[in-house]
């Protein structure tokens, strides 16, 4: 008898894996107008879309306790989720909150984490209308779901971009990721001696970055404000290079970004360089940074040339094949996405 044939996860990788899904599932109801492949799934309301997404946290995977404090993971785990809608140029509403406890855990425990949601859903002005709560074998899960809605037509997909769009990034990139690295440092330094204490004042911002992200919904905001719909939208979760290669793929163009316009912060910058760590490569491939990623119309350039939080880094070509990253040298080398390993 021969065993069943069995491919290791690993062999697809994360966006393999949801291509596979997706390849198997057909929408039955007319009312499903985006399914999976986007930063939400789009459902017709009248003159309205509903938009849904959902995030799950796994510790040892997403987090460690010993440097994300509940409160944090609480806030964090709100706002990635209010991230996704903004990406849609959406306004989030609701949110369900399932949770997987094991016996580790405490009421106060627990009170921090929701201390944390509580304080997220105050910042983006979303209700908690619902969740589940069960026992966990192996640690804490947190997942999170969220609705938010537009007008019809107001949406914004990864598929919209077009030959000539400028392609523009909020805030700084790479700083998540570095804080990453320096939280971790600090547990080994811990663990190695316990009564060190941790050296997190001097890199504040990184670590805040990586603790506290900010889910960019003053942007929507003052977007619409501008009267600019971007053409394409979607959110750096797993690094700026990994989110170009989904616009390029569901937009069917090419990319061209420029080194010199990649934005880092300043402390990050030297941080990473502590670390021994090239901060352009942090900011294309760091991840969790949760800014936005956009594409616009030439024609609305003006519009946000001001902007001090919006930068632009490149422009959309029109061949799929040609993703690349024009160096400060100006040597033109192809864009690698690495994104995040889970698998
Ligand atoms: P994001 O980084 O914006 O949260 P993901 O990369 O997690 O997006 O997911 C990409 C798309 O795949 C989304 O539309 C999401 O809903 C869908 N997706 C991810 N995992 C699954 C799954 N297990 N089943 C169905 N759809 C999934
Ligand atoms: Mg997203």
């Amino acid at each position: 008898m021969s065993n069943p044939p069995r491919t290791a996860i690993s062999s697809l990788g994360e966006f393999g894996l949801i291509d596979r899904i997706a390849s198997s599932v057909n929408l039955q109801n007319t009312s499903s107008l985006k399914g999976i492949g986007d930063d939400a799934a789009v459902i017709d309301a009248g003159d309205e879309v509903i938009l849904l997404s959902t995030d799950m946290m796994v510790e040892g995977i997403h987090f460690d306790l010993a440097y994300m404090p509940l409160q944090h993971l609480g806030y964090k785990s709100v706002a990635i989720n209010v991230s996704d809608i903004a990406a849609m140029n959406g306004k989030p509403e609701q949110i369900i909150v399932a949770i997987g406890i094991s016996n580790r855990f405490s009421v106060e425990a627990i009170d921090a984490l929701f201390e944390g949601i509580r304080a997220a859903c105050a910042d983006f002005k979303v209700d908690l209308v619902g969740g589940d709560t069960t026992a966990s074998a192996s640690g804490l899960i947190l997942n999170i779901s969220i609705l938010g809605r537009t007008k019809k037509g107001n949406e914004v997909y990864r598929s919209g971009a077009r030959d000539k769009d400028v392609i523009c990034v909020t805030g700084d990139l790479g700083a998540a990721y570095i804080g990453l690295q320096v939280l971790q440092r600090e547990k080994e330094v811990y663990l190695a001696n316990p009564d060190m204490q941790p050296e997190l004042d001097k890199h504040e911002y990184v670590v805040g970055r990586q603790l506290k992200p900010k889910a960019r919904m003053d942007i929507v905001h003052e977007l619409a404000e501008l009267g600019v719909k971007p053409t394409s939208m979607i959110d750096i979760s797993d690094g700026l290079a990994s989110e170009l290669f989904h616009i390029s793929k569901n937009s069917g163009v090419g990319i061209r970004i420029f080194e010199d316009k990649i934005p880092i912060d300043e402390s990050a910058f030297n941080t990473a360089v502590e670390f021994k760590l090239d901060p352009f490569t942090c900011a294309l491939n760091g991840g969790e940074d949760y800014e936005l990623l956009f594409t616009i119309r030439q024609e609305d350039v003006e519009k946000l040339k001001k902007h001090h939080d919006i930068q632009f880094i490149g422009y959309i070509s029109p061949d799929p094949k040609e993703k690349v990253l024009v160096m400060k040298s100006g040597n033109v080398v192809p864009l690698k996405a690495q994104g995040w390993v889970h698998f």
